[in-house]
């Protein structure tokens, strides 16, 4: 009798489902106060991946979970462009995610050779990696995009994977029956997805098929071979909150439900992106709706931005929305910067939108009741009573800039603030419980 032998198992949804619980699972476990079966159960059935490339772990990377029950992840974009190629710029906003708490770095580089930037980083950073191959195409392949085959995009797929991207934007769900709805209702803002665009404006000129739809078993293959997860990306997301939850970002949606399945099948792992704009009332349904047809697949989610009109503050428009989006089941949220729909942004800026991203998912944790989510709130509450600063750094989501501006304007009374001075809740209440001297209205 020949002897048994076990399928060759590559990626971490592989593993879970053959019952073996991952280093990368067993990390993700103890970050998250969850059990390491937890972790399991869920990376097997699709409800939690894990975007850890098998090159990237190799070079030291953190594993990260992203879906059901953990915190909230958010994701830092940079990149060169064609119109501001300054890499010791990209490198300080590598430097900003790092410091100030991402999960998730997206090279959105798009111009000229890419590579080594894309290289470097996987090198460097211990945080996941993401990229959307769509954006490199042209420059990798040195080719109008017109002229781009379907081997010349798969061949860049390949180059990011052995790269060691762990998770790639792929516009996957934006195909002929998809863009046939789109030209028959008619939107605003027609289609505002960079690579959903390209993609769109291939297929009209060819006449083909998105290939990454034709062909996605092809791509499945490659995803498997480096687990990297899929990040299906959503084309035809609202670019405006006239656009939002209409049919054709619907149409798509339903498409990317079933690609879920079938990557799943091939033992990918899957997130599932979403908007873009939408008014607040709509986002719970709006997340409900993809969790359902999309099999409770991880959501990434950008914004949504909550109104349209919040230029040069889109930060903030994004953070409204993004609270609302993680506390009804969103599992990661791409930062939006003040520089959104303007330029391309500065570093300022991305610390600006990560620390509001940031505050955004963290209330969303709290709400969703993420364990340990609220604990230093609490460390927070108690050093405000003590008049402890220090302790409140500690506490501090950004104690960089706490204290800068603390330190920038000191207070004549001890302890206290410029805001209230001697006048000092705090302190007041502090000074009966004592049982000293409240020394309102008596000069020293
Ligand atoms: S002075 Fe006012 S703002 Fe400052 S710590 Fe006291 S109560 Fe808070």
């Amino acid at each position: 009798m020949s002897a048994q032998t076990e399928p060759k198992l590559v990626t971490q949804i592989d593993f879970a489902r053959a019952g073996r619980i991952t280093p990368q699972m067993k990390e993700v476990a103890e970050r998250e106060h969850r059990d390491p079966e937890y972790i399991r159960e869920r990376v097997a059935d699709g409800r939690i991946s894990i975007p850890a490339n098998i090159v990237h772990i190799k070079k030291g990377m953190r594993a990260f979970g992203v879906g059901e029950g953990l915190s909230t992840k958010v994701n830092v974009n940079l990149g060169i462009s064609g119109d501001k190629a300054d890499a010791a710029e990209e490198w300080k906003k590598v430097k900003i995610a790092e410091d100030f708490g991402a999960d998730a770095i997206m090279d959105l580089s798009n111009s000229g050779k890419t590579r080594q930037f894309r290289q470097q980083l996987i090198d460097e950073t211990p945080l996941m990696v993401g990229t959307v191959p769509m954006y490199d195409a042209i420059g990798y392949m040195e080719k109008p995009l017109v002229k781009l085959t379907k081997d010349d995009l798969f061949e860049v797929v390949r180059a990011h994977a052995e790269d060691g991207v762990d998770f790639m934007t792929i516009h996957c769900g934006i195909n002929k029956s998809v863009t046939k709805t789109f030209k028959e209702t008619g939107r605003l803002m027609n289609i505002v997805s960079r690579g959903g665009s390209l993609l769109f404006g291939w297929m009209e000129v060819t006449g083909n098929e998105n290939p990454f739809y034709e062909f996605y078993d092809e791509l499945l293959e490659i995803c498997h071979e480096y687990d990297v997860t899929i990040s299906l990306g959503d084309s035809c997301r609202p670019g405006c909150l006239y656009d939002s939850n209409d049919a054709t970002e619907t149409a798509e949606m339903i498409e990317l439900g079933k690609l879920c399945k079938r990557a799943w099948a091939a033992g990918v792992q899957v997130m599932v992106e979403g908007p873009g704009h939408m008014a607040l009332d709509e986002i719970a349904a709006n997340m409900k709706l993809q969790k359902r047809l999309c099999h409770n697949a991880p959501f990434y989610v950008l914004g949504p931005l909550v109104t349209d009109i919040g230029v040069g503050y889109d930060h903030i428009t994004a953070a409204i929305g993004g609270a609302i989006s993680a506390s009804s089941g969103a599992d990661f949220l791409c930062y939006v910067t003040p520089a959104e729909h303007l330029c391309l942004p500065n570093a300022q800026d991305v610390l600006d939108g990560l620390m509001a991203t940031k505050i955004a998912a963290h209330a969303a944790d709290i709400a969703k009741k993420v364990p340990h989510a609220r604990d230093m709130d609490d460390k927070m509450g108690q050093a405000r009573r003590k008049l402890d600063w220090d302790a409140m750094w500690e506490c501090a989501l950004d104690p960089v800039t706490g204290k800068k501006r603390y330190e920038e304007s000191p207070a004549a009374t001890e302890g206290t603030c410029t805001m209230c001075g001697k006048m000092c809740a705090v302190r007041t209440v502090n000074k009966i419980f004592e049982g000293t001297t409240i020394d309102l209205g008596i000069e020293d």
